[in-house]
């Protein structure tokens, strides 16, 4: 290859200096062709209710399905399409496809007389939970594009869904990076009641004076303190203090990466209200979450 493109003696440079930068340049253009190509899917894992072992909703998770690449997970694209800023358009549509699919479940639902009258678009009544909520993860950069409200406001308006349904993930590190302009943001986003999540909570450094006056509802711990806490005292202080941090705060708690019952034990102990792991289920398509959410006893 690299004798085509200019002979032998370049060959050896070019593995070592550009094979990296070569692929990664492949690599950004294919995912500007993603979407276009829709080799772009969600995967959904459902987040458990502790008390009652119900699914209270699912995380929308991307996958690439690539001609050649095969099956590629976010890791490997996500930091890219971050970097290149073709995270705006993707995140987009993981937005509207979530939202989407929430209601079609909705649909369902309705259609099965399952979802009370004065409940119609999936909204929580008398201080309950909202019908089943939907999880995505939002990028910093997005967080940062002015036209994200008006984006929501729009799938929203054509879905039907009540913003309580919709939840959103935002990284420790996205948050407090965006400084001033995300509490605007965030007010913006609780004036239609959608649901605002810390993603991988732990892992960054956070100013609790901030996060105190974020409005946050949702705490996620990070998978690496939950896989570490049965085994590590340590890991599992961690784990109590996050859960007492958000208690105090007023927000509620999800464990991410729960794999055996013994954390789950542990995480019912310290009072955490929902999990979310492959001790449950791991992420599945849309055809397998619905079944795997209609076999639940939700009635
Ligand atoms: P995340 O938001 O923290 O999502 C949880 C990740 O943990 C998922 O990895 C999930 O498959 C994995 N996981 C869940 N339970 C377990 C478990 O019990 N054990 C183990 N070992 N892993 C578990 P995934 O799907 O590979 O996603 C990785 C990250 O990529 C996500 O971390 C999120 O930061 C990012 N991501 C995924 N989809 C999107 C998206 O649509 N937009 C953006 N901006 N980021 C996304
Ligand atoms: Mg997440
Ligand atoms: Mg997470
Ligand atoms: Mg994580």
């Amino acid at each position: 290859h690299a004798k085509t493109m200019g002979g032998g003696r370049t060959a050896v440079f070019e593995r070592q200096m550009h094979s990296g930068a070569l692929a990664m340049l492949q690599l950004e253009t294919d995912l500007r062709l993603a979407l276009k190509r829709q080799e772009l899917l969600l995967y959904y894992q459902p987040i458990i209710d502790l008390k009652t072992g119900q699914i209270a909703g699912f995380e929308a998770l991307v996958r690439w399905q690539h001609p050649r690449r095969g099956f590629v997970l976010p890791g490997e694209f996500i930091p890219v399409a971050e970097g290149t800023g073709s995270i705006v358009p993707m995140g987009a549509w993981v937005l509207e496809e979530a939202c989407r699919q929430l209601q079609q479940w909705h649909e369902r639902w309705k259609s099965l007389g399952l979802i009370p009258p004065n409940r119609e678009r999936g909204e929580g009544v008398g201080g309950s939970a909202p019908f089943l909520t939907m999880s995505v993860n939002v990028a910093g950069v997005q967080f940062g594009n002015p036209g994200l409200v008006d984006y929501i406001d729009q799938i929203l308006q054509q879905t039907g869904l009540s913003g309580s349904c919709l939840k959103l993930e935002i990284t420790e590190t996205a948050i407090m990076a965006a400084a001033e302009s995300a509490a605007s943001l965030l007010h913006q986003l609780k004036k239609r009641q959608i649901q605002l999540s810390i993603d991988d909570f732990g892992t960054g450094y956070s100013s609790l004076s901030r996060l105190q006056r974020l409005p946050i509802d949702t705490l996620k711990i990070d998978r690496s303190f939950v896989s570490r806490m049965s085994s590590e005292a340590e890991s599992l202080e961690i784990v109590r203090t996050c859960i007492d941090l958000a208690h105090n705060l007023d927000m509620d708690v999800v464990a991410e990466g729960v794999e055996t019952l013994e954390q789950l034990a542990q995480l019912r102990a310290l009072q955490c209200e929902s999990g979310q792991g492959y001790l449950f289920s791991r992420p599945v398509d849309a055809t397998t979450a619905t079944a795997l959410w209609m076999s639940m006893p939700q009635w």
